[in-house]
């Protein structure tokens, strides 16, 4: 398992190459949030620095500019995943925010006891919307079963979308567990019944190539900071007739036609759903985030990542005493496991103290805990930047910890 590309990557993330500290950081939580590039970073600096004003309303050629950059990186984020118009990409916030934003936005089309699908092994950003849906409106949300290797149930799916679902809401990539859903069918499924769709792709940008249109789902959403740009932006893509139909979830400047005390009609798609000032920097950092996944995520290092995935369970199981947890050779840039009878958390301390970062819980996916029938987990994750020195520097860890609880 060698990793060339992403050892010449690397130099290009300033938190991989700080020398403040003694030994280098090991960073295995990528599907937390990833690191930035330099060009990001910069990109944001140069932003602050030189072109700081306020979209969409300054009669001067500052604001012109920053609107003019702002919506290049709409177009930029239509052709990165193949949306039709520029109007169905929406900044929000955050993944969890376009969610919200869905699932308050398509309250008038719900009704008492309809029925809303999510994914057993979501993370609770696709469960605790739907559930405050149901809670307002009397709908109920059904939990899609889990095989007994914790993978997308297609039969459990099948039986429930008996029960004609408005809203199948599943992730393409799972938090936890790094399971690639097969979202291609469970959309296809879905539109027979006529269910609306979402597809939760927080861990899937940064690591596959996407296409939405020929996905042909209702809405897909996805937060920059795990795709290499910054904290504090999100996209929502939507069909256009789906975001038209959203009632908007924020309401205030921006996103209105005309108003008065008597009436306020609001303005037409993206504004509409862009209430307030936009995080601009943020967006412009986007931007070149996307370049940056664009010049060098291609196939050759995607079948890297994939190959150091496996690298790194076929190291875990010949450890003994571990558990691994929905461990699958199609699974993307996740493993998860404990080491039998000692607590997460001490796993994760004991590393820490070893300068290698894992993160150690429940990953905000306790319904996936209580399916695996556990309190919390130990979750490895890989980026474009991972290497195999990376895998070899936690595996020594990860023994003399072992060594450590043997004492
Ligand atoms: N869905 C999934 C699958 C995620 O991994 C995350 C982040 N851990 C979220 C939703 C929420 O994303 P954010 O915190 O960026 O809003």
């Amino acid at each position: 398992c060698a990793t060339p590309l992403a050892i010449a990557i690397r130099p290009l993330f300033p938190t991989l190459e700080s020398t403040e500290k003694v030994q280098p950081l090991c960073y295995l939580d990528t599907a937390a949030t990833s690191q930035k590039p330099l060009s990001v970073i910069e990109r944001m600096q140069d932003y602050y620095l030189n072109e700081n004003s306020n979209v969409h309303r300054g009669a001067y050629q500052l604001s012109a500019q920053a609107t003019q950059k702002y919506e290049q990186v709409r177009e930029q984020v239509k052709n990165f995943i193949y949306a039709q118009q520029s109007q169905q990409i929406i900044f929000t916030h955050g993944t969890t925010e376009a969610i919200n934003m869905v699932a308050w936005g398509i309250e008038p089309q719900i009704t008492q006891g309809d029925i809303i699908l999510v994914d057993t092994a979501s993370h609770h950003a696709n469960i605790v919307p739907w559930q405050q849906l149901a809670k307002r409106t009397g709908a109920e949300v059904k939990a899609i079963g889990l095989t007994t290797d914790s993978r997308f149930d297609l039969e459990s799916y099948r039986q429930l979308l008996t029960l004609n679902p408005k809203v199948v809401a599943v992730p393409h990539i799972t938090n936890a567990l790094g399971t690639v859903n097969p979202v291609e069918t469970i959309v296809e499924l879905a539109k027979q019944v006529n269910a609306i769709t979402l597809i939760d792709g927080a861990q899937a940008v940064a690591h596959m190539p996407l296409n939405v249109s020929e996905l042909d789902c209702d809405f897909y959403v996805f937060s920059g900071h795990k795709m290499y740009g910054p904290t504090g932006v999100g996209i929502l893509y939507g069909k256009t007739s789906q975001l038209e139909a959203l009632q908007p979830l924020m309401t205030g400047g921006e996103m209105i036609k005309t108003v008065s005390f008597e009436e306020t009609t609001f303005g037409a798609l993206p504004n509409r759903l862009e209430a307030g000032t936009p995080p601009i920097a943020e967006v412009i950092g986007l931007g070149k985030a996307i370049e940056f996944i664009q010049n060098n995520l291609t196939a050759e290092h995607q079948a890297e990542e994939q190959a150091l995935l496996q690298y790194l369970q076929a190291q875990l199981k010949q450890l003994n005493g571990i558990e691994l947890y929905g461990a699958h050779e199609s699974n993307i840039a996740v493993v998860a496991f404990n080491l039998l009878g000692e607590h997460h958390q001490d796993i994760g301390i004991l590393l820490d103290q070893q300068n290698i970062a894992i993160r150690c819980g429940h990953h905000c996916a306790m319904p996936l805990m209580q399916h695996l029938n556990l309190k919390g987990c130990c979750r490895v994750s890989l980026g474009i930047y991972s290497t195999k020195a990376d895998i070899d520097q936690f595996i020594t860890a990860l023994k003399a910890v072992q060594e450590l609880f043997a004492e």
